[in-house]
């Protein structure tokens, strides 16, 4: 019993190892990344429900790896996070979505999440900056999204950090809006200008009536406190349709289209215009 007890720790600790292995590997091939140029950024429409054009595209990360293939921002980003990557490829992030939405129509913003961890160190405020004024682009036109992460901070110097972000121009989300401990409450500590439903609550609609309820609740949150409501994950007409109905202001999901390159974004943008 001890000998199997053993070998079952020893397979154990070297499938660990394994694992760490892979993880200090892959952290290391993030690291080169940037500089090889195996990043990019990829856009999702949002769309205005009033009108049905594009008011906003999202700036979601994407890496290229050689012998890889794509890898997604779930699998990477909590890794750049580890490895103290985050700052330079969120830095990255904002210098590229700011430059190509200063090629989009007046009428389009981009939006860029932002990592919890960008808020320490006290560079964030300058990179944003240094980032709009590098582009030209107005910053009416950037929406910088967070997620109740940020607001967890018991010194509250991120409501500051939010506060000189809000000062530059730039418009503040609630991104995921639903998931954490005290959604609400967050709300009182800063006025965001728009919420995003998380993706969870449309996916179970126009069935489940606890997830209509809430984007009901929601929609009327947002008409009270003047923040703009967006719902994201829309991949049937008939989540679309919920949306519709109680009044939220815009949509995103593969329903209208999956997240693209740049130049595809920017033909979808045009597919969206007035004739
Ligand atoms: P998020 O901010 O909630 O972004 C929305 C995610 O939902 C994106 O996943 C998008 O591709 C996906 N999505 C959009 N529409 C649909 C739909 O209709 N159905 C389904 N099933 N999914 C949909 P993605 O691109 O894999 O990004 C995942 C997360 O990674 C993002 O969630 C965000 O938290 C993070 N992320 C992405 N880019 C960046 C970045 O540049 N910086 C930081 N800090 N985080 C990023
Ligand atoms: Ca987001
Ligand atoms: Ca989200
Ligand atoms: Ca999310």
């Amino acid at each position: 019993a001890k000998q199997a007890g053993r070998g079952t720790f020893r397979v154990f600790d070297e499938a660990t190892d394994i694992h760490l292995q892979s993880r200090q590997k892959m952290k290391a091939a993030l690291r080169a990344a940037l500089g090889l140029g195996e990043l990019s950024v990829f856009y999702q429409p949002l769309i205005g429900l009033r009108d049905g054009r594009v008011t906003a595209c999202e700036a979601l990360m994407r890496w290229h790896r050689k012998g890889a293939g794509w890898i997604t921002p779930d699998q990477f980003i909590p890794l750049a996070e580890e490895a103290g990557l985050i700052g330079d490829m969120g830095e990255w992030v904002l210098h590229e979505a700011c430059a190509q939405a200063a090629r989009w129509p007046d009428s389009v913003s981009v939006a860029v999440n932002l990592s919890p961890l960008q808020f320490h160190g006290g560079a964030l405020v300058d990179q944003v900056a240094t980032a709009l004024r590098a582009s030209g682009l107005p910053p009416e036109r950037l929406q910088l999204e967070i997620t109740e992460s940020v607001l967890l901070d018991p010194t509250d110097r991120n409501i500051g950090v939010l506060q000189d972000l809000r000062a530059l121009g730039t418009k503040i989300v609630m991104d995921d809006f639903g998931t954490g401990y005290s959604s609400l409450g967050y709300l009182r500590s800063f006025p965001f200008d728009k919420i995003k439903v998380d993706r969870s609550f449309i996916r179970d609609l126009p069935d489940a009536r606890e997830a209509l309820a809430i984007l009901k609740a929601v929609a009327g949150l947002g008409r009270s406190l003047e923040m703009r409501t967006t719902v994201e994950g829309v991949e049937t007409q008939a989540q679309l349709d919920c949306a519709i109905a109680e009044g939220v202001d815009e949509a995103q999901g593969y329903f209208f289209s999956r997240p693209l390159p740049a130049p595809g974004i920017a033909s979808f943008i045009s597919g969206c215009l007035p004739k």
